[in-house]
């Protein structure tokens, strides 16, 4: 990539002396640590339903943006409920704008589970403890760390950046990204890409093999009912009609189904890449590739990739009857189906064809796939930032088997990628911390984090 090549003085620069090269200050690398901590101290459970208040983290980042020289805007659709938005004017006002968002929200958290209280924020081992280390007021602490970096140094980004910390992405998303989406897309005018949550952070694939991924790609989310109606009856009788047999058979031809495997462009990469760093060559194209037999060759790192390969569909709820000797009339079911980008029409014909003529379904929840190209300049320059601060990174790409609020800023054409860099030790595990007990973040990677996201984003 052209970033390699470049003079010492990077053209998104600007300012005396060329500020910026040295990458941030120490102020930088306490702030994060600080905002990370003061954050989580802030209380913001989502507990659905509504049942949650982010205002206070709002008025907190918002005061902070502001002592940045900021204008943030704050946002509601429901009182309490705040966002908050910014714009950073680039040095070049042709390029497309930027938006890097962060969520505010955090799942809920039992004290009684805890080595330390999930909202103490406290600093022990090396490490930021509490709810939200990860999931993801790490993110948004290194985010206005690296803004306030800029305004102390005179830094500007080549591009327009707009950052925005919101509401409700632990659940509907309706008062957060999707009442800005909706609402005030004049805030993102110009912005084509986004960074934000999961993805770029160190998967310790082996003792010698440092991947990290990068998130491009998301399955979407097709959350179903099902209802079988039959004939009412008594126990006693014959009844070739009845409503628990059919919607039964139905959820087990869902359940043993094996979905056939379709490889979308991101998976793709993400594939050949991993198995080449395997020293495995493959060619997903040859009629008799087996995905699931170079999955298995993979080990630990065939995890990353193997929920996202193919749709799936899992039975997850019941409900008929209450008596034993009342045939009832209706039975209904519930699944969690997840489908690749670009493959919803597989799945709902796939779901037609398996409830079978007997069981109606329906969507009660429906959320698009995304994919977000892996040859892009933006992803390049994300894999080169990662790499000047981890010489031995690995880039690897990366689909989502659920989703962020990436999908709700789709709506408004910007291509989204998960990008939240931090460098982590080995036998640290990232994933089992997300909404996981004693969630916590090493202080060297936040400081890793704030640099490879300066980096980047100045360079983007
Ligand atoms: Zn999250």
């Amino acid at each position: 990539m052209a970033d390699s090549t470049r003079p010492t003085t990077p053209a998104g620069v600007s300012g005396p002396g060329a500020p910026g090269n040295d990458g941030p200050g120490d102020q930088a690398l306490d702030e994060v640590v600080t905002f990370t901590s003061e954050l989580i101290r802030i209380d913001t459970t989502n507990h659905g339903g509504g049942d949650c208040r982010e205002q206070p983290a709002a008025e907190y980042a918002a005061e902070r943006l502001t002592g940045a020289g900021l204008e943030p805007v704050l946002l509601e659709r429901t009182p309490g409920r705040t966002n908050v938005v910014a714009r950073i004017a680039g040095t070049d006002p042709s390029a497309d704008a930027l938006l890097v968002h962060g969520h505010l929200d955090v799942v809920p958290a039992h004290p009684d589970d805890w080595a330390v209280h999930p909202f103490s924020g406290e600093i022990r081992d090396g490490m930021v403890w509490g709810r939200g280390a990860i999931d993801m007021k790490n993110m948004d602490a290194m985010i206005l760390s690296v803004v306030r970096d800029w305004a102390r140094r005179g830094v500007r980004p080549r591009r327009d950046v707009v950052v925005a910390f919101t509401a409700d992405e632990e659940a509907s998303a309706v008062d957060g990204s999707g009442f800005l989406a909706r609402h005030h897309p004049e805030l993102f005018e110009g912005c084509t890409e986004a960074i934000g949550e999961s993805g770029a952070f160190t998967f310790h694939a082996g003792p010698d093999l440092a991947l990290y991924p990068v998130g491009a790609g998301e399955r979407g989310t097709g959350w179903l009912k099902l209802t079988a109606d039959g004939r009412a009856g008594h126990g006693s009788k014959v009844n070739r009609e009845n409503a628990v047999s059919r919607l039964a058979a139905a959820v087990a031809r869902i359940g043993e189904y094996r979905w056939p495997v379709r490889l979308t462009p991101t998976v793709r990469a993400a594939l050949t890449e991993t198995a080449a760093l395997y020293g495995i060559d493959i060619d997903p194209d040859d009629p008799d590739f087996d995905a699931d037999a170079i999955l298995a060759k993979l080990g630990h790192a065939g995890a990353l990739i193997e929920p996202v390969i193919r749709n799936s569909a899992n039975p997850t709820i019941l409900q008929a009857g209450y008596k034993v000797n009342v045939i009832p009339g209706t039975a209904t079911a519930h699944v969690d189906g997840r489908f690749v980008p670009g493959g919803e029409e597989e799945f709902t014909a796939t779901m037609d064809q398996l409830t079978g003529p007997d069981v109606d379904w329906e969507f009660q929840h429906r959320m698009i796939a995304l994919e977000a190209p892996v040859d892009s300049p933006t992803y390049a320059r994300m894999a080169e930032a990662l790499k000047r601060f981890d010489p031995d990174a690995h880039v690897v790409p990366y689909c989502m088997s659920g989703g962020t609020d990436a999908k709700q800023f789709a709506r408004l054409g910007i291509t989204g990628y998960g990008f939240s860099p931090l460098q982590l030790p080995i036998g640290f595990d990232y994933q089992a911390l997300f909404h996981g007990v004693d969630e916590r973040v090493p202080v060297t990677a936040l400081h890793f984090g704030v640099r490879v996201l300066d980096h980047f984003l100045r360079h983007a």
